[in-house]
């Protein structure tokens, strides 16, 4: 099988869609870094700037301060909207809201109710979600769903994943972004499956610099996705040695996003972690590196 058939045209480093995601900090110290951490990323010129949203509207107020914040220093923002615990009442709010201010970009989720917590709401799943907003607001919105190249964890089998991620575009998403990886073969195939199944979107790869190794150990864990072997021997073997580690990560990630774009995957979006440093790095060695004769 030849995995890269389907996007094998190189995407230009300059071109390329960039993105950065935040999460809403919960403390005004936090909302001053972040501030400051997006002036530094703002130089950069992404295409747009996200805020996660907590499921059961758990960060609702902060998400709100941040996705407003953002909108008052001019800059484009994509609010992220999770349905998990939801109601079609609260969802309205939420829309008409970004509608009033000139919202014009939103990312669609599910979410995970932590365990324990039992009012699921009003909605299943995320192509319920995409559904209502295309219902309430027309085309108003460009719509990004999430996906997930090493497969979602609660999903059945790797085909109802994809069925799945179908619903949400049929349902009338624009485009997706998704869930970090490091294994380029996981996104060619799921990129390849997907347009077998007739998905025409851009499907944006989820980048997840690397700062600190057991941080990252624990977000891939509750996410599902894969540290390879190789890699997450090296970052073990470098122990408290957290120079190392930023530089391995840095290398390792810059190279990925090479790739990415080399078989033309249409843009980049950083799960920045609300830090400037490693996203600037990476995205200023790609740009540089383009530039080489
Ligand atoms: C780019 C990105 C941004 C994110 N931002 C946030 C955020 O801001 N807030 C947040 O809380 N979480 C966020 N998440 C995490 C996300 O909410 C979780 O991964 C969640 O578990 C799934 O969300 P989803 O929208 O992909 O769900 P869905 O597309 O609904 O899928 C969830 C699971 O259900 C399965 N499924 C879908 N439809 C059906 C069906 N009809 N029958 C049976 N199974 C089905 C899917 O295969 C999958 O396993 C983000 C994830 C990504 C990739």
């Amino acid at each position: 099988m030849v995995r890269t058939k389907r996007i094998t045209t190189g995407t230009d480093v300059v071109t390329a869609n960039i993105s950065f995601e935040f999460f809403p900090p919960q403390t005004a110290e936090g909302v001053e870094k972040l501030r400051a951490a997006r002036a530094k990323l703002a130089a950069l010129e992404p295409e747009f700037f996200s805020v996660t949203y907590g499921a059961g509207g758990s960060t609702r107020e902060h998400t709100l301060e941040v996705v407003f914040d953002i909108q008052r220093e001019v800059l484009p923002v994509a609010p992220h909207i999770s349905c998990i615990g939801a109601t079609r009442e609260t969802t309205r709010e939420l829309l008409t809201r970004y509608q009033a201010a000139g919202i014009r970009r939103i990312v669609a989720l599910r979410g995970d109710l932590p365990s324990g917590t039992a009012d699921a709401g009003e909605f299943r799943y995320a192509n319920e979600l995409v559904e209502f907003i295309r219902r309430e607001s027309g085309d108003w919105f460009h719509i990004e769903v999430g996906c997930y190249p090493e497969w979602h964890p609660q999903a059945k089998s790797p085909k109802d994943d994809l069925l799945a991620f179908k619903r949400k575009i049929d349902a009338g998403a624009n485009s997706a972004i998704t869930q970090f990886f490091y294994n380029f073969d996981a996104y060619a195939a799921f990129v390849d499956a997907a347009r077998g199944l007739g998905i025409e979107a851009p499907i944006v790869p989820g980048i997840m610099p690397i700062g600190s190794f057991s941080k990252l150990a624990r977000f891939a864990d509750a996410c599902g996705a894969e540290i390879p072997r190789w890699l997450r021997r090296q970052f073990e073997a470098y122990g408290d040695d957290t120079a190392s580690i930023r530089a391995l990560g840095l290398d390792v990630v810059t190279g990925l996003c090479e790739q990415l774009l080399a078989a033309g995957a249409p843009g980049l979006h950083f799960y920045t972690l609300n830090q400037a440093g490693l996203t600037t790095e990476i995205v200023t060695r790609l740009r540089s590196r383009q530039d080489e004769p």
